[in-house]
């Protein structure tokens, strides 16, 4: 993955990489839970279900709304209100958890499950309801709730109560490897975060100024692990001290940056880079807040796991 913006070579030689690579969808990589025939009506053939018949489209309970069909969490109830519409009314996703597509009515704007593209229903901006003026207009039939008081049970086996952190420390193959093989992970995903460019293709990261940096979506249980152990494996698994590069990758989308998602996760980061600095590391790692989180293409996931080999410049090192 060495680039370089004047070889053109090196274009050639990722457009044979991308041709060649096997690409399975993203609904294959995932597990996904069997639907009825109902629930596939909607999720999968982008139905819709009546106005004021679902299970949701009322409810002011506290917890996460998930995937019915393939557990990301996709919704908080903070984001939840009163619409009147019918259908459940979110101002806000979770960052990262909603693909936006372009319907084909030509009208309206389409919203997918970003994880296995699952269809939510329609999001529809300036109407004037929340602050946020947007509303997420999402079946009910398309979604699971976990109540916050049930927030440490599992729900069909599968760990419900997750948290996410998103790292960036150069090529993202190398730092998913990693986090891959860590106790406590339950997901994770290579993408593009921090910069301006909506929907950024792997072309745009290289070849245009986009400003985003290639970055890890990490989803663990932390029932058996905790940010700080994470954050302290994003450290030990790239050099913080390189600036806007991680070894033969240079660029400022190989840049190393650590996008928080709340006061607690920015605290530990940067008690850790002091930790670091005391022990003489010159840390130029950012500590920005999270932003939308962009899925990077399928072949880019798990992509040291399809290959069957291993990171070029992302060795363990012990720092802590
Ligand atoms: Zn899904």
């Amino acid at each position: 993955m060495i680039r370089s913006l004047t070889v053109t070579a090196t274009l050639v030689v990722t457009g044979l990489l991308i041709a060649l690579a096997v690409r399975p969808g993203n609904a294959e990589d995932t597990k996904l839970n069997p639907l009825n025939p109902e629930e596939t009506r909607v999720i999968v053939n982008k139905g819709t279900e009546m106005p004021f018949t679902g299970e949701f489209h009322a409810s002011k309970e506290k917890g996460t709304y998930i995937c019915k069909r393939c557990d990301a969490p996709l919704y908080t109830s903070e984001s939840k209100f009163d619409s009147g519409c019918g259908w459940p009314s979110f101002d806000d996703e979770i960052p990262g958890a909603v693909k936006r597509l372009p319907d084909p009515d030509g009208r309206r704007t389409e919203i997918e499950c970003a994880k296995c593209g699952g269809h939510l229903g329609h999001v529809f901006l300036g109407e004037g309801f929340t602050k946020k003026d947007t509303r997420h207009c999402v079946n009910s039939i398309s979604m699971k709730f976990v109540p916050a008081a049930m927030a440490s049970a599992a729900v069909d086996g599968a760990p419900v109560n997750t948290e996410r952190a998103i790292f960036a420390g150069g090529c993202f193959w190398g730092v998913e490897y990693h986090f891959l093989r860590a106790p406590g992970v339950v997901s994770t995903t290579v993408g593009y975060i921090g910069g301006k460019t909506e929907n950024p293709t792997y072309k745009d990261i290289c070849y245009k100024d986009t400003g985003h940096a290639e970055a890890l979506e990490v989803v663990y249980d932390p029932a058996k692990t905790n940010f700080e152990t994470m954050a302290k494996l994003f450290f030990e698994t790239h050099d913080p001290t390189q600036l806007n590069r991680q070894g033969p990758d240079i660029g400022d989308q190989y840049r190393s940056a650590v996008f928080y998602a709340n006061d607690e996760q920015k605290a530990i980061t940067e008690k850790l880079i002091t930790k670091l600095t005391l022990k003489g590391l010159n840390v130029v790692t950012q500590v920005v807040p999270a932003t939308k989180f962009w899925p990077a293409e399928d072949y880019h996931q798990e992509y040291y796991e399809k290959k069957g080999s291993e990171p070029y410049c992302h060795a363990y090192t012990k720092r802590f």
